[in-house]
């Protein structure tokens, strides 16, 4: 059965079965753990991942999908849900390995579903906008680099692992794709994740200015005197702009900051 692509559910299916085996090749579960698939759609990739791990479980939202996944595969464990509103704790058996074709329309939103609860999972294999891949994956001091690098790097580390053409989907997307693996096997920043995600956010709200301009605001309520303010800047080369510095030096920064030791 086929069912006709909803453009508002993000629908692209995966046609092709050299890309479908490498996006599963792409999974290195434990042998403890649970693999979890996002947006299984109608099956293309599910097929080859539950016949390497049968435990696996699914979060679909178009319930004509989630019907035609339960009649192919009867035994298969469905969640019939959004994915933003699915609460990770629920997955029992072990770190999660989450793997998926996402729906584009909401790639930020699931990167940092998982980020946020990194702690629960090993591995994350998502297909995604290749310029969203490109983000994730830049360097200080090249246009792609911004927040989406600077989050991702500082909780997992991922890898870029191969392009995608627009070919291989039906309905055809507008953009090219690629895979990323993001692996959870990074020490914790062990600072304060809503003070490192302001900092990160405010720094690169205004990417032309020098860090000492665009952080101005917080820098004003945690440092008050001018004095003291102007040599915290020259101790940490606040003359700098956000994107040349490393994920780690936002860590840095933000203890410095906040006076975390
Ligand atoms: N895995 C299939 C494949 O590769 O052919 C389908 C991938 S398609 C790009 C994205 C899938 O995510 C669709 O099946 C869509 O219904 C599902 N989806 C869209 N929004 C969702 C949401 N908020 N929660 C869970 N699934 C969602």
């Amino acid at each position: 059965m086929q069912i006709t692509p909803k453009k508002s559910l993000g629908q692209h299916f995966l046609t092709d079965s050299n890309i479908i085996r490498k996006i599963a090749d792409a999974v290195i579960a434990p042998e403890n753990g649970k693999v979890v698939e996002i947006g299984p759609g109608t099956g293309a990739v599910t097929g080859v991942l539950l016949q390497r791990f049968p435990g696996l479980e699914v979060v679909e939202i178009d319930p004509r999908a989630a019907d035609f996944l339960q009649q192919t595969y009867p035994g298969l464990t469905i969640h019939r849900q959004d994915i933003l509103k699915t609460d990770w704790n629920s997955f029992e058996g072990g770190p999660i390995s989450v793997v998926g074709n996402l729906p584009y329309y909401i790639t930020s939103p699931i990167l940092f579903s998982v980020l946020d609860r990194r702690e629960l999972f090993t591995q994350a294999v998502f297909m995604m906008q290749r310029e969203v891949a490109l983000r994730l994956t830049a360097q200080p001091r090249t246009k792609d680099y911004g927040i989406l690098s600077v989050q991702t790097q500082l909780w997992s580390r991922p890898e870029y692992l191969f392009t995608v053409s627009r070919n291989v989907f039906h309905p055809r997307p507008n953009v090219e794709s690629a895979v990323v693996r993001l692996t959870f096997d990074t020490p914790d920043p062990g600072v304060d994740r809503s003070r490192l995600k302001l900092v990160v956010r405010t720094a690169f709200s205004q990417r032309r200015k020098t860090l000492n301009n665009a952080l101005k605001p917080i820098l004003k309520e945690h440092i008050p005197d001018d004095a003291a303010r102007e040599a915290f800047a020259a101790e940490h080369q606040l003359g700098r702009r956000a994107e040349e510095l490393q994920p780690n030096e936002f860590i840095d920064l933000t203890r410095a900051i906040y006076g975390e030791p």
